[in-house]
C-alpha cells in the first residue's frame, strides 16, 4: 500500500455524491463488500448482511472522523468511540511461511469479515494520528464530500480521485471564465 493509499479512506469513498439527495452506494450487498475487500487485499471467508451493516457503520464513523480532521472541527464522540473499539480488537497479521518452491511468502489464510473491519479501523487510527492527518482534504466538488490525502508540496489537489469530480468542476470553472 502506498503512502497515501488508505483502505479506511477507500471505504469512505464507497459512497459517492454524499452531498446529493441520492448518494451512490457502491456496496449494495454483502457480495459487493466481499469483492471490495478482496480487491483491497483482504480476502474474507464469508460475508453476510450483518457484516455489511457493520462495514457501513464503520464507514460512517470513519467518515465522521476524517471529515472532522479535514475541516478542523471536533468529531462526534460516538464515532471516535466506535472506531477505537474496533481498532482495539485483535486483527490478524498474516504469518510468513517458507517452502522449497516459493521461499518466504505470506500465509494468506482468509480473514473473517470482522477481522477485516478491525484492520480497516486500525488503518483509520494510523491515518488520523500519523503524518498524513494534516493533509486530509475534503473534495471541493459541492456534491461529493469525500476525504482524501492531498499530496505534500506544491499546490494541493482540490478534488478527490473520482474523475467525475475534477472534470465537472473544471467544466464549471471554464464556463464561468467564458461568461
Ligand atoms: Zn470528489
Amino acid at each position: 500500500m502506498a503512502n497515501t493509499e488508505h483502505i479506511s479512506l477507500n471505504l469512505v469513498a464507497t459512497v459517492g455524491g454524499r452531498f446529493t439527495e441520492a448518494p451512490i452506494e457502491r456496496l449494495p450487498d454483502a457480495r459487493a463488500l466481499r469483492a471490495w475487500l478482496g480487491i483491497h487485499g483482504l480476502e474474507i471467508e464469508a460475508c453476510g448482511d450483518a457484516d455489511l451493516e457493520a462495514a457501513k457503520t464503520l464507514r460512517e464513523a470513519v467518515y465522521e472522523l476524517v471529515e472532522a480532521a479535514a475541516t478542523n472541527r471536533a468529531p462526534d464522540p460516538a464515532a471516535l468511540t466506535a472506531v477505537n473499539a474496533r481498532a482495539a480488537r485483535p486483527s490478524v497479521r498474516p504469518p510468513m511461511v517458507w517452502d522449497k518452491r516459493n521461499g518466504f511468502f505470506l500465509d494468506r489464510t482468509p480473514l473473517s469479515a470482522d477481522q477485516a473491519l478491525n484492520l480497516i479501523a486500525r488503518d483509520a487510527v494510523d491515518l488520523l494520528t500519523g503524518p498524513e492527518r494534516d493533509r486530509l482534504h475534503q473534495c471541493e466538488a459541492d456534491t461529493c464530500g469525500t476525504v482524501f490525502v492531498a499530496s505534500g508540496g506544491g499546490r494541493p489537489r482540490r478534488w478527490c480521485s473520482s474523475s467525475s469530480c475534477g472534470n465537472r468542476e473544471r467544466v464549471r470553472a471554464h464556463r464561468a471564465t467564458k461568461r
